[in-house]
């Protein structure tokens, strides 16, 4: 079914998942499967935008093949890479659920986690950010450098959050709705909202290794 985003001024349902992808041929099935049971598993309505960011490989028919057998997903395609702060943007303006989460493509975030995710946001929280455990990147070249970033972003910002990096977090759909996402934008979100009196927190998720292809950020 088509999404038209100018049409949608209120939430239609409980969940949207929101995904960019970019390449990730070989995580599309499991990301499908694993979605599947965890979403299933929480019981309530949701959907799945699946942003396909000007992907090179086999990820455009991939989605459009899960599109067609799970009514539950919508896929929209850029036609050239334009980053994953632009391909979350395009999933915020189509998103209809009152709850928005975000997820990367590659599994590492792991879906049984959305769950814990929205136990938190039920306490009372407009914005749910996931803070990985037991990080499996490299020390000096991934950690060290996000450890400074989360450094410099809460004592410029005042938002007190251990990890600023990691895509599963969940947004009220007036959040959703309300930014507009520029750069690398998306990590500044929690801070930025929480000026303007949004209700921001975070919990521990796991973080598990990419089992298939590799990361776009060097
Ligand atoms: N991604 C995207 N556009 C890009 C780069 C990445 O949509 O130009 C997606 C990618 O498919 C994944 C997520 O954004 O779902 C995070 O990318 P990646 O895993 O490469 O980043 P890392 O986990 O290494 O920070
Ligand atoms: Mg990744």
């Amino acid at each position: 079914m088509p999404i038209h985003p100018e049409t949608i001024t209120q939430p239609e349902l409980d969940i949207s998942v929101v995904i960019p992808v970019y390449n990730e041929e070989g995580n599309i099935e499991r990301l499908h499967a694993e979605l599947t049971e965890a979403l299933e598993e929480i019981g309530r309505d949701y959907e799945v935008i699946a942003i396909n960011d000007g992907s090179r490989d086999n990820t455009y028919a991939m989605l459009n093949d899960v599109q067609a057998k799970d009514s539950r997903w919508h896929v929209i395609h850029f036609r050239r890479n334009f980053g994953q702060t632009a391909a979350m943007s395009a999933g915020f303006d189509a998103a209809r659920g009152e709850i928005v989460v975000t997820i990367d493509a590659d599994l590492q975030n792991d879906p049984r986690d959305i769950q814990k995710i929205l136990d938190k946001f039920d306490e009372g929280y407009d914005i749910v950010s996931g803070w990985r455990q037991d990080r499996k990147e490299p020390f000096f070249v991934r950690r060290l450098p996000s450890m400074t970033a989360n450094r410099i972003i809460s004592n410029s910002t005042g938002v007190k959050l251990h990890d600023y990096g990691c895509t599963l977090k969940a947004y009220h759909f007036d959040v959703a709705k309300g930014v507009r996402l520029y750069g690398e934008l998306h990590r500044f979100i929690p801070a930025l909202a929480s000026q303007m009196g949004v209700r921001v927190t975070e919990v521990p998720v796991r973080d598990r290794a990419r089992e298939w292809g590799s990361s776009k950020y060097g």
